[in-house]
């Protein structure tokens, strides 16, 4: 149950009370306090309705991360970057790290072409046990080095709990990829961190089911999460590897104050389509892009068919910034 209060003080003291009486899972946002195991205002014996409630809100499950609970856009700073709200992001980097050299040059492709991001995994979570898995520390070490030589935010995926401390003590921002998204221990995991988290949709997540994944992240403490699309999973295989779901990012805009951010490469599967599914995610909302990049697509370890040139991405990006311009 959310109670929006009269003003912030009396929602303070409304805190107060219940983290008095130890109930579990109490929030405040300014004037609003959010109950998450409590429906009925009945068991709350201590508010006094007439004198200090405004309205009882409508309870969404997933209540932390709802615009109900938290009206306003949340922005996230990071040292290189401000996520969400107006700002507009661009992430690029390789599917994996491959070398010193290489995510430097790709870093540096990145930034001119506008990214404050640099993407790339190192631990790859692969549909076949035989398929390359990243390149381990190794991989975390010479990312953090480009991103630092580049004065760039540095992002990667975590695929187990276990972990956390050694990607943690590299990366600026936390990826959690589709495959995890519903890895319950994975998000309480990273839900302790007080880095910010990129949460992937699901290849078939619901709406719900996803911000509810989001606000297992939020109940452990940590409410810098970033949302990202990355295309789900549809009838035709043949042609699409996944649908970007351009619709949801409206949905989610109105939904939850958390960033929306869209990822074409993995919903396109080929770089033909990449840059026309990113900027229809860019004109439905979108608050920034990622993006695979690659000098030789043909030669890269993973994902070399829908990455996109330095050339590619610069033209991408370009139209991008012009179309967030207009639909802000
Ligand atoms: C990736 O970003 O390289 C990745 C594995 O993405 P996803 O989880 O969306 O498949
Ligand atoms: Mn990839």
């Amino acid at each position: 149950m959310i109670i929006i209060m009269k003003d912030a003080l009396t929602a303070k003291m409304v805190l107060a009370e219940a983290q008095n009486r130890q109930l579990p899972h109490v929030y405040r946002f300014e004037n609003r306090v959010g109950f998450a195991e409590i429906k009925n205002i009945n068991e709350l014996s201590f508010i006094n309705q007439a004198d200090i409630v405004e309205t009882i809100a409508d309870h969404p499950a997933a209540m932390q991360v709802s615009r109900t609970f938290h009206p306003d856009d949340t922005i996230i700073q990071t040292p290189h970057s401000k996520i969400g709200g107006e700002n507009f992001n661009l992430i690029a980097g390789p599917d994996a790290i491959e070398s010193a050299e290489h995510v430097l040059a790709m870093g540096q492709a990145a930034k001119d072409a506008g990214a404050t991001i640099l993407r790339g995994g190192s631990y790859k979570p692969r549909t076949n046990p035989y398929s390359f898995q990243g390149l381990g520390e190794q991989g975390l070490q010479w990312h953090r080095a480009a991103a630092d030589a580049l004065g760039m935010d540095m992002m990667t995926e975590i695929m187990s709990p276990t972990d956390v401390d050694l990607v943690g003590k590299y990366t600026d921002i936390f990826q959690v990829g589709t495959r995890n998204m519903q890895n319950f221990a994975l998000l309480k995991a990273v839900g302790k961190q007080s880095k910010p988290v990129l949460l992937k949709r699901g290849m078939s997540a619901t709406v719900d089911e996803w911000l509810s994944a989001a606000e297992y992240i939020a109940s452990e403490g940590n409410c810098q999460i970033i949302l990202m699309e990355r295309g789900i999973r549809s009838f035709d295989q043949k042609y699409l590897r996944n649908t970007m779901d351009v619709s949801v990012i409206p949905v989610l805009r109105e939904l939850t104050h958390l960033p929306v951010l869209a990822d074409p490469s993995h919903a396109a599967g080929v770089t033909e389509h990449v840059t026309p599914t990113g900027l229809a995610a860019v004109a439905a909302g979108a608050q920034g892009l990622m993006i695979e990049i690659h000098d030789q697509p043909d030669k890269a370890w993973v994902d070399g068919k829908q990455a996109l040139t330095p050339e590619q991405m610069v033209n991408l990006f370009t139209k991008a910034q012009t179309i967030h311009d207009i639909v802000k």
